[in-house]
């Protein structure tokens, strides 16, 4: 299961969140709203790795895309 960073950008909190699907409607723990994008450190995301707030801060893609996520990210 592909898990996701995103961008709150209302409050600007950073969340994980379990994505099913290509077009979820991502909706913010903190302020509830949806206006949330994909973090670019997705692609750095691994199931069962908790993302921390260095390991976010790469800022590297995986080798397969340069967007925010492709089926070689997870
Ligand atoms: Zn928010």
């Amino acid at each position: 299961m592909p898990i996701f960073e995103f961008h709150c950008h209302d409050c600007g909190n950073d969340f994980e969140k379990l994505v099913f699907g290509s077009d979820p409607e991502v909706e913010c723990p903190e302020c509830k709203k949806h206006n949330c994008g994909k973090l670019m450190s997705a692609c750095n995301a691994k199931v069962g790795t908790k993302l921390t707030a260095s390991s976010a801060g790469g800022g590297a893609s995986c080798t397969g895309c340069a967007a925010t996520s492709c089926s070689t990210c997870h």
